[in-house]
């Protein structure tokens, strides 16, 4: 992968790059580039704001903010949520809360005092509004206006300062078609009607001349991802047919009126699929001999330089020139952090000099490109800048061929320096509505308040000419992490995550959609499931057929049918196993596991894939699945190791161990919605742990079921010490729990089954033939609520809420069943929510495009049918996914949101483990706290809220195992959300925890007397 390309050393780069310029050329240049750039410096610092500017006093209130981390953190999450607050009091609220006295204190005296004034009296609704309206005032620096009439009036300001500028509408990440087409249809207002009236505009040479001709005067620079909701990496073709049915006609129009399209570049996670979809467009016969169009490429990737290559060569064949807006980047933090929580490579340049370096590089390479690659310079670094003018005299290029950018509200005595020069300036100048562009202005913030950022190093801080101006060296001490996964491996305690797929990479997709391609072939033939006893396989009297929930006329496998008969046998046959694998001791078993684990990483996609036709999960999902799998392999093993290191307690005279032993035989009943990692996960456990295990796998997923025994007997646990039991629950369960050898069940799924086992399992631990009290471990149901408070980002909100409540057809325990909002912003929620549940793709599991499937089987589909007609009897029906022809094919329901439902009915109250949500207001967050508890389960909870005080509250007082904040609810991982409820949701300590393998042990402390007639050996370990 090109993202693994280590950095070139200083003055190397021209290896990523090649160029045609040699060493001595490269020295003309630099020689140059200090002259140009100290000419910039000079003239900027001359037009820089004094004391007297209000800009002079934004920049200083940022070095005050800066002073501090938490403050500065404080500070951006408020104006973050500053313009959901819309009454004085909630202004005042937020203020106290993330300007504590604490914090007060930290600002210069004069804001400390009028701060602290404002809090007292009755002038604290208007000194709230006064501090909104400053605040907003601040966003708006960067912002060009509200209204497309604003922004004209911004952009013809601009060009009477003979500056271009390039027009982009706030707003990015859209959630449903309907804020897509409007997106689509605010930008083809704008293609319609400026164009007109910028023809009406006095001519300007130096903006308007091309080295073609004169250049469209209006630019328009726009975001793929607000063209589809359902824009996503995972699914190319998809993502790509959507986005150009909504992209075509702006093109069109823009064509036709003579204005230019700029596509923007967003995370590496879409860049690939941007590019792509940029070089799809421009290659349609309609738009090949178009030049007004272009892309942006960011420097801070790793890839830059290998997208460059192939962009040279693709304009090269399509043969009429595009423009290359080469920018550093705005999401490095993002990028950085994101990449590292997933366990992924990070992408971009760890050293602000390598990601400089590579902007040079990407520079030279575009302007000997020129005639194909139109070089755009996006930057405020005038050393970047005036590297870009020496190489652009260096080859003798047409000025009008090249240009400077910047963005609006930054740099602007640059950008007079840089017009001065002769060089044509255009303004990247987004407007728009201030709640979608909260992201934008964060991004602006979080840059001019960097350490790295050379505006803040120049005009702020002042640095010397000579640093400023430097080319792109190594710093004497390297600023970046030594070794980002060795962090990331400490903040876990030394276990990492198996990261999930990233479904960027096009290997990734392509060896994805193989394995997808051999699970389907094995249609014509289905594989027998066994029963498996002692390492003999055995042929069941009955055997029933397992269908595709997508397409139920495929057959997936014939699972045999276990009898009671072979529920005894199995757990006899595990008891006589017992003595050996416990013998076998605690490195051994961790060993297995921990093969076992490498064995699935080498299989993960096919039994990922096994699970899209087995049980309809969704590609995603699936892949996590397999992960969890591989997680509880390799925690378990560690945590078994650390458990069954003797505890010693010496002191003189008496020596004490701590043990743990294995329970005895353990049944494990499993669910069919994690079919391999909740399997996996309580087996692992029983075994490493040292019981030997029957396994019960779901009726619905005894492939599954089948592929982890192969793994594990492949790994080496012992024949005798696993039997594979599938079949019907009903027929083999009570068998296995009521045995008197049956020592432990392990158990999830649902409340009714959970407490029938819990029941039998006490009843035969009273029978006169029982020889130890079971123990049961069932993880149960539930019933879970995500809070979305009145200040909340409702963008996230409604994303957190249909993942939730929609992923995987909403089948997870954990799953969002209700959603509680409060009274202030409930319909607009709810309208956002409905919008965006219209625009989930319902479709086969086996489509990457997917991201609502089938449900698992004909029973779960009738009983979610039931819910839906008490839904439509009992509630207001704001979303309802019909189907279609998926109907006739699979157990398809589709999505279907329900309001005003009452919370002591069904639809509040019963687990449904299907795509129904239910809606509720709330009076205040008191009281959505009293709905999110008022039911019998505790098993997850969320909150979305940007009130530190709520947020606390929430956590004080949530019913729930797994409380998650401004986030989805589900996928918990291994180690870092250990997961389990309490109440009707479970008994037993949390899976992929530290206190889990205890339940499966039985401590055992032994005490020796080691006093011989006064004499003692020395004490090995004191208390
Ligand atoms: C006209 C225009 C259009 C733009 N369009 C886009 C766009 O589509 N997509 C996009 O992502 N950005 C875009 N940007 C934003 C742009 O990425 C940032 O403004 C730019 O990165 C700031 O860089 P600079 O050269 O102005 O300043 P500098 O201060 O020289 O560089 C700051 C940049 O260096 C990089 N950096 C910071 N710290 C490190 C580190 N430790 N290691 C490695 N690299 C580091 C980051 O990219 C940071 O933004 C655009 C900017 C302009 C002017």
């Amino acid at each position: 992968m090109a993202f693994s390309t280590p950095a070139p050393r200083a003055g190397e780069w021209s290896a990523l790059l090649p160029t045609r310029f040699d060493a001595a050329a490269r020295d003309r240049i630099e020689g140059r580039v200090q002259a140009i750039g100290r000419d910039l410096l000079e003239k900027s610092l001359a037009a820089q704001p004094t004391v007297l500017s209000p800009d002079y006093w934004a920049e200083q209130a940022g070095e005050w903010v800066l002073a501090d981390d938490d403050l500065k953190v404080r500070l951006f999450r408020l104006v973050d949520c500053m313009p959901m607050l819309d009454d004085p009091a909630a202004v005042d609220r937020h203020l106290r809360e993330y300007l504590d006295d604490e914090s007060l204190e930290k600002l210069p005296a004069m804001l400390r005092t009028a701060l602290k004034a404002a809090r007292s009296g009755i002038l604290a609704p208007f000194a709230a509004r006064a501090v909104r309206a400053a605040m907003l005032a601040q966003a708006k620096r960067f912002i060009a206006g509200t209204t497309p009439a604003e922004a004209g009036k911004a952009a013809l300001r601009e060009r009477r300062r003979h500056r271009g500028f390039t027009l982009d509408l706030l707003g990015e990440a859209v959630t449903s078609d309907a804020e897509a087409d409007a997106y689509a249809a605010a930008y083809a207002r704008l293609l319609a009607e400026l164009p007109p009236e910028a023809a009406r505009w006095p001519a300007d040479p130096l903006v308007d001349d091309g080295p073609a001709g004169p250049l469209p005067r209006v630019n328009v620079s726009l975001k793929l991802s607000a063209l589809d909701p359902r824009f996503d990496c995972i699914d190319p073709a998809g993502t790509t047919a959507r986005v150009l049915a909504r992209l075509r006609p702006l093109w069109r129009l823009a064509r036709d009126r003579g204005a230019q399209v700029h596509v923007d570049m967003e995370s590496h996670a879409t860049k690939d699929l941007t590019l792509a979809i940029f070089k799809t467009i421009a290659m349609e016969e309609e738009f090949r001999d178009w030049p007004h169009c272009g892309i942006v490429v960011q420097c801070y990737l790793r890839e830059a330089p290998h997208d460059l290559g192939h962009l040279a060569t693709w304009a090269q064949q399509r043969g009429a020139p595009i423009w290359v807006r080469l920018v550093k980047g705005a999401y490095w933090d993002y990028e950085t952090v994101h990449a590292r929580a997933a366990g992924w490579p990070v992408p971009v340049w760890q050293e602000k000099w390598q990601t400089d370096a590579c902007y040079e590089a990407a520079t030279t390479f575009v302007m000997e490109h020129a005639a194909v690659l139109r070089p755009a310079l996006g930057s405020h670094n005038l050393r970047s800048l005036a590297h870009g003018m020496a190489v652009a005299e260096a080859l003798g290029l047409d000025r009008r061929a090249v240009e400077m950018q910047m963005l609006y509200g930054m740099g602007d005595a640059e950008k007079e320096a840089v017009t001065a020069a002769g060089w044509r300036m255009r303004v990247y100048m987004p407007y728009g509505e201030l709640v979608p562009g909260m992201a934008y202005l964060v991004r602006r913030l979080l840059e001019n308040s960097s350490n790295d950022s050379f505006l803040r190093a120049g005009f702020v801080k002042h640095v010397a000419a000579e640093q400023l101006l430097a080319a792109p060296a190594p710093p004497a001490r390297p600023t970046a992490p030594a070794d980002p996964a060795a962090e990331t491996a400490s903040a876990g305690g030394g276990f990492m995550n198996e990261p999930l797929a990233d479904f960027a990479v096009a290997a990734n997709r392509e060896a994805f959609a193989a394995a997808v391609a051999r699970a389907r072939a094995v249609g014509a033939a289905p594989p027998l499931i066994p029963v498996v006893i002692g390492g003999e396989r055995t042929e069941p009297a009955e055997w029933f057929d397992r269908h595709d929930p997508s397409d139920h006329a495929r057959v997936v496998a014939r699972v045999g049918a276990a009898t009671a008969a072979d529920a005894r046998r199995a757990v006899e046959t595990a008891r006589a196993a017992l003595p050996a694998w416990q013998a076998a001791g605690v490195a051994r078993r961790a060993a297995v596991l921990r093969a076992a684990a490498a064995i699935m990483r080498t299989r993960r996609f096919d039994l990922a894939a096994l699970q899209v036709f087995e049980v309809g999960k969704p590609w995603r999902e699936a892949d996590a699945d397999v992960a969890e799998a591989i997680d509880f392999c390799a925690y378990y093993a560690r945590e078994a190791e650390r458990l069954f290191a003797p505890r010693r307690v010496d002191v003189p005279g008496e020596e004490n161990a701590t043990t743990h032993l294995p329970r005895g035989v353990a049944v494990v009943i499993a669910p069919w919605n994690f079919p391999l990692a909740i399997l996996c996960g309580m087996t692992a456990a029983a075994l490493v742990t040292g019981n030997p295990v029957v396994m019960k796998p779901a009726e619905q997923s005894s492939l599954t079921g089948l592929r982890l025994f192969e793994i594990l007997r492949e790994a080496g646990v012992p024949p005798g010490a696993l039997a594979l039991l599938p079949g019907r629950g009903e027929e083999v369960g009570p068998a296995l729990v009521s045995h008197p050898d049956t020592a432990l069940v392990a158990f999830t799924g649902s409340r009714a089954v959970g407490l029938a086992i819990n029941r039998l399992a006490a009843e035969a631990s009273a029978g006169p033939d029982s020889r130890v009290i079971k123990r049961v471990i069932a993880e149960l149901g539930g019933k879970n609520a995500i809070v979305v408070d009145d200040d909340a980002d409702l963008d996230e909100a409604v994303v957190g809420v249909v993942g939730g409540a929609f992923g995987f057809q909403g089948q997870k325990c954990s799953a969002c069943s209700r959603v509680i909002v409060l009274d202030h912003v409930h319909d607009a929620f709810v309208a956002r929510l409905a919008e965006a549940v219209k625009s989930l793709g319902v479709g086969p599991a086996d489509d990457p495009g997917t991201r609502v499937g089938p449900l698992v089987d004909e029973e779960a589909r009738d009983r979610v049918r039931s819910f839906l007609e008490v839904g439509k009897r009992t509630g207001r029906v704001v979303a309802a996914v019909d189907v279609g022809p998926l109907a006739e094919r699979g157990w398809f329901v589709g999505p279907h949101v329900f309001a005003d439902v009452d919370p002591a009915g069904p639809l509040g109250q019963e687990e449904i483990f299907g795509p129904v949500l239910a809606v509720f207001r709330a009076r205040d967050f008191e009281h959505a706290i009293e709905l999110a508890n008022g039911t019998a389960y505790a098993l997850t909870a969320g909150v979305y809220s940007r009130s530190p005080a709520r947020l606390r509250l929430a956590t004080e007082r949530l019913a729930a195992g797994n409380i998650y904040l401004n986030r989805g609810i589900t996928g918990a991982l291994v180690n870092r959300q250990p997961f389990g409820g309490y109440r009707m949701s479970g008994i037993g300590s949390k899976a992929g925890g530290p206190e889990y393998l205890l339940q499966f042990t039985v401590p055992r402390t032994v005490t020796e007397n080691t006093m011989r007639r006064g004499f003692a050996p020395p004490a090995t370990d004191e208390p």
